[in-house]
């Protein structure tokens, strides 16, 4: 016997567990999708935010729920709007890589106040413009789900 309370094997647990082990597969739609798309997406994929990327998988921005609610009780046509418009620009977005503990992405969910993050990998082209691949998201859901698979005792 360790000697080690439940809180300690819990914060040993969960800084251990890596998001490569536990991320879903990440919802995106391409740049060139209207506001309209995107809101079908968001109920046909079943989630609250989408990742938004170019053609060939790379990150440029993210849209919630409210940013399409928003638009949505504007006054313009959903098909003429693109998303490009009405998303958080790949600047402002708060990622994290496989490699990362569950720990440390629930505590940027936490500290910058967003429901999910996309899992990236770095794709090393020039120097000046990092440029970041989609390979999977991590949400609040997946954090209740370890939490009650901590419960059951797996
Ligand atoms: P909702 O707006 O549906 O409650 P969020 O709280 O996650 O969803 O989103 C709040 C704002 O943050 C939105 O404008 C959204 O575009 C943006 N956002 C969503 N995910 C991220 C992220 N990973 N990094 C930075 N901003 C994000």
């Amino acid at each position: 016997y360790s000697g080690k309370t439940p809180y300690m094997l819990i914060a040993e647990e969960i800084r251990h567990l890596k998001v490569m082990e536990v991320k879903s597969v990440p919802v995106v739609v391409t740049e060139d999708a209207s506001v309209y798309d995107a809101i079908v997406a968001l109920f046909t994929e079943d989630v609250g935010t989408l990742f938004i990327v170019t053609n060939d998988s790379c990150l440029v921005g993210a849209v919630s729920r409210k940013d399409l609610l928003k638009v949505a009780l504007g006054q313009g046509d959903l098909h003429k709007i693109p998303v490009q418009v009405v998303m958080t620009r790949l600047a402002n977005i708060i990622t994290v890589s496989g490699e990362e503990s569950v720990y440390d992405a629930a505590s940027k969910l936490v500290v910058h106040e967003v429901d999910a993050l996309p899992v990236v990998e770095v794709i090393s082209e020039d120097s000046d413009r990092e440029m970041l691949k989609v390979i999977g998201r991590f949400t609040k859901t997946t954090v209740v789900r370890i939490f009650v698979e901590m419960g059951e005792g797996r």
